[in-house]
């Protein structure tokens, strides 16, 4: 009877991509289907009772909001049903055969980039309802949308090429799963299995759940109850609940107000960044509740996007009930809510960093966002800028100071905090820049991110200090007391006339030849006298195909140096060589400086050097 009425499909072939990884890649953790599929189920019947705020014919509309979940041995089945919004043919071909949401695209991406067959990045993407295709080569969905004119319909896969739909008729509002267990799955037919993995976390799920008939959750709204209530193997389970995660959280943060605002909020930092893999923005993990009852669950402007990393509850019974998701961003309240919790949350971090040890392993995966909103987010700024942590050239490498400890180690006088941007600790320390506050005995931060420069540039100054890159023109270091080992200089006349007769043979590769007030080992250094232009933006620039100014580079001499004072004393002996060098010694220093585009004639120099020095035959 079915046969007219059955149409056949196939899978997106993304969504085979996915199934392929989903049944032969990711065989640990098996169980997680379930999860997967009650919180499916917990969605549907979140997102009908939001329909029915609006819309008061709903089919079926007697039905209660509930989860039914059987288990039957002999048949080896396991069924998951709610009384959900169900799926229309449409739904069903949209949600189950394609894969719309970039969620699952992100998840592909990072498991082929990552290598990792984390079965816990399942949910973190939300692909979840594939996961039953771990257990089963039948999969069955019948469903009747909330429409009162939706179809009756029934679903099947093999989770291999495609999938069917028929009419079915006589079924009730929502979903009803029906899962055929492989040989090798049958446990997960019998009714302890089923219990003992729901007991693990049905307790969050905010509608009743019943095995078999029999009702296993108590509906607990955590973030309500007092801290000492709260034991961590809860927040922990709560935790893997809300972040749909078999990972604990790195740090929580439970706390409760009354006034300004009445609020409970619960929130939680994950082990790992979310953005990790590249793929971009995640949404927002922090749902809104107004007394246990779910407002959003990714509301956007309940907290700055620079916390979107966040996951957990943030419940206010002051919010209407009936506040829209529309009107939300518009709403006074949670513009004061997302400023009361932002301050909180960042003074939590506060306390957290005192553990320095454990500080670091958050900051190194999680200093994206505390920078992103340094930059952004005025209002924070202060705060943020003391979240921050740096290498140093006071701290060994890998140790991690912050712009605080730095001005209380600072020296007396000094009114600028330093800072030198690079590729790594041993290209900031083999460039001649360093030398000179090395001897003065000034520290130095250390930055190896991109966007340092970026963000640098946005602070400009910590608590009334600049901060002030090594590499800057405009540097001003008191002077140095003679140093007897250093060597004599070249007398002050020939070190002038040295300077100009380079400038001369330089060009316009430079604008100014002169003195190096902060050279101690090297014999000269290149300095970018555009303030604007940091080399770092330059190369920004230049990645993204820009059309880059010519650089504006003032050349430092260091006139106690060996190798400027033979270039003096070479300049009318052997001036073709003298040229060279005083060009190559500019090239040094602007790879040194990260400013050099064109190497070419670089190597062909050094060869016309070489020659020189070798004698010519
Ligand atoms: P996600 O839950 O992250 O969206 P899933 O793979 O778990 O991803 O589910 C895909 C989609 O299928 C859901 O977004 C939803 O639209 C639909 N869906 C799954 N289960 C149900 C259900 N029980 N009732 C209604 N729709 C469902
Ligand atoms: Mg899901």
């Amino acid at each position: 009877m079915s046969n007219e009425t059955t149409e056949k499909h196939s899978f997106q072939a993304e969504v085979q991509q996915l199934l392929d990884i989903v049944i032969h890649s990711l065989y640990t953790d098996k169980e997680i289907f379930v999860r997967e599929l009650v919180s499916n189920a917990s969605d549907a019947l979140e997102k009908l009772r939001l329909r029915q705020l609006t819309d008061n014919d709903v089919f079926d509309p007697k039905l209660e909001p509930e989860i039914h979940i059987t288990t039957n041995e002999e048949e080896k089945t396991i069924t998951i049903a709610d009384f959900g919004i169900g799926m229309t043919r449409e739904e069903l071909v949209e949600n189950l055969g394609t894969i719309a949401h970039s969620g699952s695209k992100a998840f592909l991406k990072a498991l082929n980039e990552s290598g990792q067959k984390e079965s816990n990045l399942i949910g973190q993407f939300g692909v979840g309802f594939y996961s039953a295709f771990m257990v089963s080569d039948e999969v069955k969905v019948y469903t009747h949308s909330w429409k009162e004119d939706g179809e009756h319909l029934c679903w099947t896969s093999d989770g291999k090429t495609g999938y069917e739909i028929e009419e079915a008729p006589g079924q009730r509002r929502g979903c009803k799963i029906v899962i055929k267990l492989k040989d090798e799955c049958e446990e997960f037919a019998k009714e302890y299995r089923i219990k003992s993995i729901l007991e693990q976390y049905s307790s969050f799920v905010p509608f009743p759940v019943l095995l078999n008939g029999e009702r296993v959750n108590t509906i607990e709204a955590l973030w309500l109850k007092n801290k000492k209530e709260v034991t961590d193997e809860e927040y922990e389970a709560f935790y893997k609940f809300t972040a749909n995660t078999s990972e604990a959280p790195r740090f929580r943060m439970h706390f409760s107000a009354d006034a300004p605002i009445a609020i409970n909020a619960l929130v939680f930092i994950p082990m790992e960044n979310p953005e990790r893999f590249g793929t971009g923005q995640v949404d927002p993990g922090v749902a809104l509740y107004c007394r246990k009852v779910l407002i959003a669950s990714q509301p956007k402007g309940l907290l700055p996007d620079w916390l979107r990393f966040l996951k957990g509850v943030i419940d206010s019974e002051d919010l209407p009930l009936n506040i829209s998701r529309e009107t939300m961003q518009d709403s006074a309240l949670v513009r004061k809510l997302n400023q009361l919790i932002t301050k909180r949350f960042l003074k939590f971090l506060e306390g957290e960093a005192a553990d320095a040890e454990k500080y670091a392993e958050f900051y190194t995966r999680f200093s994206r966002f505390l920078k992103e909103g340094a930059v952004m987010d005025f209002a924070y700024r202060e705060q943020l800028s003391e979240l921050l942590r740096f290498e140093s050239s006071f701290e060994e490498a890998g140790k991690l100071t912050g712009l605080q400890a730095y001005v209380d180690r600072m020296k007396d006088g000094q009114d600028v905090i330093y800072y030198q941007i690079g590729g790594s600790r041993e290209a900031i320390e083999a460039a001649p820049y360093l030398e000179a506050f090395k001897a003065r005995g000034l520290e130095v931060l250390y930055l190896f991110d991109a966007i340092d420069d970026y963000l640098m540039g946005s602070l400009s100054e910590f608590k009334g200090k600049k901060l002030v890159a090594i590499d800057r023109d405009d540097v001003q270091l008191e002077d140095l007391p003679e140093d007897s080992t250093a060597g004599e200089p070249l007398a002050e006349e020939d070190f002038t006339k040295l300077c100009a007769w380079i400038k001369e043979r330089l060009g316009d590769k430079v604008e100014e030849v002169r003195k190096g007030s902060r050279l101690i080992e090297s014999p000269a250094m290149a300095l970018n006298a555009d303030p604007m232009m940091t080399p770092q933006l330059r190369h920004m620039m230049a990645s993204m195909g820009q059309e880059t100014p010519p650089s504006r580079v003032h050349l430092e001499l260091n006139p106690r140096h060996g190798l400027v004072k033979r270039i003096a004393a070479a300049r009318e002996k052997s001036p073709e060589l003298a040229k060279l060098v005083a060009e190559q010694i500019l090239d040094n220093s602007m790879i040194a400086a990260g400013l050099l585009e064109d190497s070419r004639d670089l190597v062909q120099r050094v060869y016309r050097i070489m020659e020189l020095g070798l004698g010519e035959s």
